[in-house]
């Protein structure tokens, strides 16, 4: 194709294109391996430590979802970039004195992971004077119990921090959230996670969506039903090391 000669070649928005380009054929292919439409899986980029800069250029290239795992950066970012009416998805953990402001840029919360974050969330969805309700997915730890520093309401606690979200009009539950344990294989956990996905999904039909799925695993993810994956490194480059 030819470039208008007075456009300078963008060499990082080349890099994220094809990156991008990348991760859509893996979904295309794990979706099409799992018998599935890939039409139903939402990618989520995530823009943790990169700039604002790189958020616009995954949004010219067509990225309407990005994530964001600290509430400073997200918030920042969030207002720099809110000419591209991107959906901002708040991945990270949350502090329950934190949750009413993540609330305010968040289109969608996927870390809530204790039922003490909700009453923040329903505030904060009242003060941003939106008519539609913050949509919420409960995250799930898939660790060993008793593993340490992973966040996720245990397998046995999300119905009830499901029915939590619920009660509030101003919250939308949409599901389910995790991530994988470490050093472990993925598969096992995502089988599991579809199970407690499914009892949510029996107490709330409307709660379907799975959110699970990162670089390194979202064939494994979309193979145990996730709607939604969300995948940094594979698209921005190793993220940059911040003390
Ligand atoms: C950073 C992060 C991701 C993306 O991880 P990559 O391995 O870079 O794709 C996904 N989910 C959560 C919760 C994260 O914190």
């Amino acid at each position: 194709m030819d470039r208008p000669v007075d456009r300078p070649v963008d060499r990082r928005s080349e890099e994220l294109a094809a990156n991008l380009e990348g991760v859509h054929r893996r979904i295309a292919d794990a979706a099409t391996a799992a018998g599935r439409d890939a039409g139903e899986i939402t990618l989520v980029v995530v823009t943790k430590y990169f700039p604002e800069s790189d958020v616009r250029r995954l949004a010219e290239l067509g990225v309407r979802h990005v994530g964001e795992n600290r509430h400073q950066e997200a918030a920042a970012k969030a207002e720099a970039c809110a000419d591209l009416g991107l959906t901002w998805h708040f991945i990270g953990s949350l502090q329950s004195n934190k949750a009413a402001a993540v609330a305010r840029y968040a289109g969608v919360v996927e870390s809530v992971d204790r039922a003490k974050l909700v009453a923040g969330l329903d505030r904060g969805s009242h003060e941003r004077g939106s008519e539609e309700p913050l949509d919420c997915l409960a995250q799930v730890s898939l660790d060993e119990p008793g593993a340490p520093g992973r966040s996720g309401a245990p397998p046995g606690d999300v119905l009830d921090l499901a029915a939590r979200i619920a009660e509030h009009p101003s919250l939308r539950l949409r599901g389910v959230m995790a991530v994988a344990p470490l050093g472990r294989p993925p598969a096992p956990a995502f089988e599991r996670l579809a199970e407690v996905a499914a009892g949510v999904r029996a107490a709330h039909p409307a709660a379907t969506w799975i959110s699970a799925g990162m670089s390194q695993d979202l064939e494994e993810a979309i193979e145990h039903g996730a709607t939604h994956v969300r995948v940094g490194s594979a698209i921005l480059g190793p993220r940059p090391v911040i003390k």
